[in-house]
């Protein structure tokens, strides 16, 4: 018999816990070179794309059974070797295949196999025949608009990108007509730097100062600064200094997509071209982006979540601002922290890492704390914005209309009157958050779900947030068959009727996921908006990002459920929430002021808030969960599993908690160890949803590794339980909810 063989270990985006192992194709030889080079192989009847992971003896299996590798994609690594390594890490830490890991990291193209994208950059122009050919195509339509400006000459692609308006398409249309070429420019052009740019003043200058004293190592900062102290403008500073060493910077934001603004910022702060990397993107310009990062040529990109996966051959900062937002959390397949990984890699890489925001996540604050992160604050707005005060407004036993008090409409009216602009603020999309008989308490819920369906359309229809389904309302009621059913409560819709009903001349915009549904909606309604007097009405999309320079009322209302929740992290939350929506007032010269509308203006939350602000509020939330052995005083782990019937997820739970418990013993038996605590199977917070029973194990221990341990030891063993063919499971390491 053959010596076992020397194979290739490929990761292969499948949810099996392991790597598989192949041979080169015949006369090529097993070596180094493979490790991070992709390869298509054969897996059962489909072809896969997957990544070589390491070259191994396969463990006593004979050279015959080993299925050669298809192709090899890559001649080169495409991952350089510390983002394999974080990869690794990430899959180990986070209990998630390598294979699904990797799907996770790459761009679409490349995770299928496809080559390296060009990476110059390219303008179009018109052809000989779109010189003289233009009065054929429709007047007023996008590829006339399109070809019309060209006129004026050839125009960059990247300029196209930054604009507001889809261009592709409407490009494409012209060169099927044979109407315009593309063409490959040369140079890159700096832009021009921001004329006269900002001084900073002495708290910017000095948390600047030590972000870029510590380029070169790994240094943590958290930067607290208040809204509108000018955060952006350290951003810019430290990154200027990275790139006068020829390093490049990564900055994380919470949602690119919706603001182009973001990356305008960045261009002209820092005169040169930014890429941007986000889920709006076309397929083939997130992995041209990727490429021009791992070819060093990018130097400094601005992207959301997944960006934190981007090769940084020359690293020099990474940057994550509002580092509290859980955007930065995936919540499905691979669930990792983008934030947390910012760390990781900061480390690997040997470079600073900023975590910047007005409202730091408690586990930050706890490290800064614990003095494992420089922790430098803001305290000032910057330039000409003040911060603005706040007023509660108690509105027990008093009349609403549509969730609104008179004393909020005074003051918007009184707004609109200075030539101003007001912000109405409330979570809740839709008409109202449920449909209810006045005569019995019947109350529309959804068929597949346990919750109320949201009535929409302004009383036309019902829709379910949480699977989707839609349904015309009943005209009578189900149960009693009385006419009486009326909308209740009010979502954003509801009250935009209500101001307009109120406000008839007023310029009135609506902002939520509904209005803002297309690509760059949510710059379009900002932009209807403009700067004359009016009023904006909408959701927590409006907390962050935009400077509105004559805004100068925010109104919020209906926070008062958010102050009951059951989630742990609920007032946090809603802590974060109201601080970032309030400091959308008063950002220029206008002053500000903030409007609070509840029925418990004496809740411990609100008074905190309002008597020390945030660090107030966090000082008291980090006393709280140290006394529950809540996070960061304990990590947790969740596993979630969901079924067509009770018995198979109950099943199920039962056998993987006997799976954790042994580890667990074992792991709390370790010298230095600490107790592992399984709480479960319970039912989730929403126990049915889209027609599947949901439960929950809650894995904690104040020990990190101690609870990694046990998690190395039994989740393997779930994917083989009998148990699990029914059932769909998930883990879910440091979860944001535990919904
Ligand atoms: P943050 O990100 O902390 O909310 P920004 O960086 O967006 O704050 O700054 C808020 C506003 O203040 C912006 O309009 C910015 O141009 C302005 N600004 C920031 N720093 C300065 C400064 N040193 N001098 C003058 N204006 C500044
Ligand atoms: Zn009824
Ligand atoms: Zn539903």
């Amino acid at each position: 018999m053959n010596p076992p063989a020397r194979c290739l270990r490929v990761a292969l985006p499948v949810p099996l816990p392991r790597v598989f192992d192949y041979l080169p194709p015949p006369g090529l030889e097993v070596d180094e070179g493979w490790v991070g080079c992709r390869v298509r192989v054969g897996f059962g009847r489909r072809e896969l794309v997957g990544l070589v992971e390491a070259v191994a003896v396969s463990g006593g299996v004979p050279s015959e059974s080993l299925k050669p590798v298809l192709e090899r994609i890559d001649a080169k690594p495409l991952l350089p070797e510390e983002l394999l390594a974080t990869l690794r890490w990430v899959s180990g830490y986070y209990h998630a295949p390598l294979g699904e890991v990797l799907a996770t990291a790459l761009p679409a193209d490349l995770r299928q196999g496809a080559p390296l994208p060009d990476t110059g950059r390219f303008a179009w122009a018109l052809s000989e025949a779109g010189a003289t050919g233009l009065e054929r195509l429709r007047r007023g339509a996008r590829p006339r608009q399109l070809a019309e400006r060209l006129q004026a000459g050839a125009i960059a692609e990247d300029t196209l990108e930054l604009e507001a308006t889809p261009w592709r398409e409407a490009m494409r249309s012209l060169q099927q007509r044979g109407l315009v070429v593309r063409q490959a420019l040369q140079a890159v052009p700096a832009m021009p730097l921001e004329p006269g740019g900002v001084t900073l003043n002495g708290e910017q200058a000095t948390a600047a100062q030590a972000i870029v004293e510590g380029l070169g190592r790994f240094h943590p900062v958290l930067l607290e600064g208040v809204t509108g102290s000018g955060k952006t403008e350290v951003y810019l500073d430290a990154i200027r200094a990275c790139l006068a060493q020829g390093r490049q910077a990564l900055v994380l934001v919470p949602e690119i997509g919706l603001t182009p603004q973001t990356l305008q910022r960045f261009e002209r702060g820092l005169g040169i071209r930014v890429h941007a990397l986000h889920s709006n993107l076309a397929d083939g310009e997130r992995a041209r982006t990727w490429t021009a990062m791992a070819r060093g040529e990018a130097q400094v990109v601005v992207g959301t979540r997944s960006a934190i996966f981007s090769p940084l051959p020359r690293p020099g900062l990474i940057v994550v601002d509002e580092e509290h937002d859980a955007s930065y959390k995936q919540q499905d397949g691979v669930r990792y922290s983008a934030r947390d990984l910012a760390l990781v890699r900061a480390r690997a890489l040997s470079v600073p890492v900023v975590l910047g925001s007005a409202t730091p996540s408690l586990e930050s604050l706890a490290q800064a704390g614990r003095g494992l992160y420089r922790h430098l604050g803001l305290s000032q707005r910057a330039g000409a914005g003040r911060a603005p005060p706040v007023r509660v407004l108690d509105v027990r036993k008093r009349r609403l209309e549509s969730g609104l008090s008179g004393d909020m409409l005074d003051a918007i009216a009184a707004c609109l009157a200075r030539g101003e602009q007001a912000l109405v603020f409330r979570n809740r999309r839709g008409y109202a958050p449920v449909l209810l008989c006045h005569d019995c308490g019947w109350s529309a819920e959804c068929p597949r779900c346990d919750a109320r369906m949201t009535v929409h359309g302004r009383g036309r229809q019902l829709i379910c947030h949480h699977c989707g389904a839609r349904r015309r309302p009943p005209t009578a009621c189900p149960d009693c068959g009385s006419l009486g059913l009326q909308p209740q409560g009010a979502g954003t819709e509801r009250i935009e009727d209500a101001l307009a009903e109120r406000f008839p001349e007023a310029n009135l915009v609506r902002v939520d996921r509904e209005s803002t549904r297309q690509r760059d909606g949510l710059s379009r309604q900002l932009q209807k908006l403009g700067d004359g007097a009016g009023i904006l009405v909408g959701t927590q999309m409006l907390a962050k990002g935009h400077d509105l320079a004559r805004l100068s009322l925010v109104c919020v209302v209906g926070i008062d459920e958010g102050l009951f929740s059951a989630d742990f992290r609920a007032p946090e939350r809603l802590a974060q929430l109201l601080i970032q929506v309030s400091g959308r007032a008063g950002r220029a010269e206008v002053p500000g002021e903030v409007l609070l509308q509840t029925h418990h203006p004496e809740h411990p939350l609100l008074a905190t808030l309002l008597q020390g602000g945030y660090p107030a509020f966090a000082r008291l939330a980090l006393e709280e969960r140290e006394l529950a052995g809540f996070p960061p005083f304990a990590h947790l782990a969740l596993l979630r599993a969901d079924a067509a019937q009770e018995a198979a997820l109950q099943g199920f739970l039962n056998a993987a908690r006997t799976c954790l418990e042994g580890p667990a013993r074992d792991a709390a038996g370790r010298p230095g160890g600490q107790r592992i605590g399984i709480l479960g199977p319970l039912p989730a917070p929403m126990p049915r949803r889209a027609g599947r029973v949901r439960a929950q194990l809650l894995v904690s221990s104040p020990s990190r590794p101690a609870l990694q341990a046990c998690l190395a030891e039994a989740v393997p063993r779930l994917y083989d339980l009998p148990q699990s063919r029914k059932v769909r499971w998930s883990i879910d390491v440091d979860p944001v909810d535990l919904y």
